[in-house]
């Protein structure tokens, strides 16, 4: 296993008192291991899920050469170029009932969509487009068709063999569908990555309690479990834990026995990090990091042991917006790769903010924004309003984060921004 300190050595840029997002996002990358274990689940149960491995199709689809439209089937060949043509109706193909016999020369059989092609016809022609005379026959205007007009290929979607899905697949509705049209009932996917989180503070309360004065509710845990569902793992809610030394290194001790992953909020800002450093130092290889971003400056990052159970660390800032962003660039994609998913990059949006933006170039920060269609059509995005770091209000109004990269300065309303919107259609 490589050390944090090897790991280091070999990203250039790497700068504990300012780091950037993207040294911090390829330090994570190659910090986190791939849980490999899988299961098998049911189809209906595989959504949202990593595959563990390919999907190989044992079967054409479609199965057979079929028909992409009601109409009538016949042979291309038997067709006079420039004259109108008589054919005799042979029978009928429907979907899930085949013709069976053979059809001679001259005659067509009228076809559904997605009946099988009688043997030997390689055309079909739109029932639209035909006339039918009096004694049953079909005519056909001249050139009407060409060859192969309206017909699917057997194995044109997958061939036998092909895979159809690759492992790593986090898997969608389509590729549910995709699955069971192969006729699996049970997929191989990697195991939920089991992920334990708890809140520090001394000031907090949890729901349901009284608020003594100088108190305030744990409102992280919630934003987390949140966060972690939609990613698909199984999150392990630890509750609060005191500040005190013996309280931290219990909680992590138990933690780093049931889970993958930990996920802590507070403690690791300057003035209270130093015995959070202490307690995780003693545990395993961390680092404390000051990031070149806003929100979010401390995170601390590495791996904990103990009874020989090890776990990955993220110790992330106390404020809730923090918390969030931090997740979102950082914990997300760790977790997602620590699944075994194949990376993605999220899609990004260009709109134009309808507010300035004061922004020091040196560090990445991530606004708050309401994403709409302006006047002309084109996307638009405005400010929540406050962008302090404690404001959780302004994650809630938002539907998508403003994202300054590094080298930005300033920014003037009008210019067009980088935003990752919240909501995707699947
Ligand atoms: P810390 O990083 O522990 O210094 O916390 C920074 C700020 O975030 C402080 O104002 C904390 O009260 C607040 N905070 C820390 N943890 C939570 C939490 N779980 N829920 C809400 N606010 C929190
Ligand atoms: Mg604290």
């Amino acid at each position: 296993m490589t050390r944090l300190h090897d790991i280091a050595a070999h990203i250039d840029g790497y700068d504990t008192e300012s780091l950037s997002v993207a040294v911090a996002q390829a330090f994570i990358a190659q910090l986190v291991p791939r849980v490999g274990e899988a299961e098998s689940v049911p189809l209906k149960s595989a959504l949202g899920r990593v595959l563990a491995s390919d999907i190989v199709s044992p079967i054409n689809v479609p199965a057979h050469d079929n028909s992409a439209m009601d109409g009538y089937a016949l042979r291309a060949s038997d067709l006079a170029a420039d004259v109108p043509n008589h054919l005799r109706v042979a029978g009928k193909a429907l979907a899930g009932q085949p013709f069976a016999g053979s059809v001679a020369a001259g005659m067509c059989v009228r076809i559904m969509t997605g009946a099988v092609m009688p043997q030997g016809l390689d055309t079909v022609v739109p029932q639209e487009l035909v006339q039918l005379a009096d004694d049953g026959t079909v005519m056909l205007p001249a050139g009407v068709v060409r060859a192969g007009d309206n017909r699917r290929l057997a194995g044109e979607d997958l061939r036998c063999g092909e895979a159809a899905l690759q492992a790593g697949r986090l898997l969608r509705p389509a590729d549910l569908g995709l699955i069971a049209s192969l006729g699996f009932a049970d997929v191989p996917v990697v195991r939920p990555l089991r992920v334990a989180f708890f809140s520090t503070g001394n000031e907090l309360r949890s729901v349901g309690q009284a608020l003594e004065p100088g108190c305030l509710y744990d409102s992280n845990r919630y934003t987390l479990w949140g966060m972690l569902l939609r990613l698909g793992v199984e999150p392990i809610d630890m509750g609060i834990v005191p500040d005190d030394a013996a309280s931290l290194e219990a909680a992590l001790r138990l933690a780093a026995e049931c889970a993958d992953a930990v996920i802590t909020s507070g403690g690791v800002s300057v003035g209270e990090a130093d015995h959070t450093r202490a307690v995780m130092e003693k545990l395993g290889e961390v680092l404390f990091w000051k990031l070149a971003m806003r929100p979010g400056r401390p995170l601390a990052v590495g791996r904990i042991e103990s009874r020989g159970h090890q776990a990955i660390l993220f110790g992330l800032p106390g404020n809730p917006v923090a918390v969030m962003v931090t997740f979102y660039a950082f914990v997300r994609d760790a977790l997602l790769a620590m699944s075994g998913a194949t990376a993605s990059s999220l899609p990004m949006l260009r709109a134009a903010t309808t507010t300035a933006m004061r922004k020091r170039p040196g560090r990445t920060e991530y606004q708050r924004g309401i994403v709409s269609r302006g006047a002309d059509g084109r996307w638009q995005v405005a400010l929540t309003g406050s962008q302090g770091s404690g404001i959780l209000r302004s994650m809630s109004l938002a539907n998508g984060l403003i994202v300054l990269p590094h080298d930005q300065g300033n920014v003037e309303a009008g210019e067009d921004v980088d935003v990752l919107p919240f909501d995707g259609l699947v």
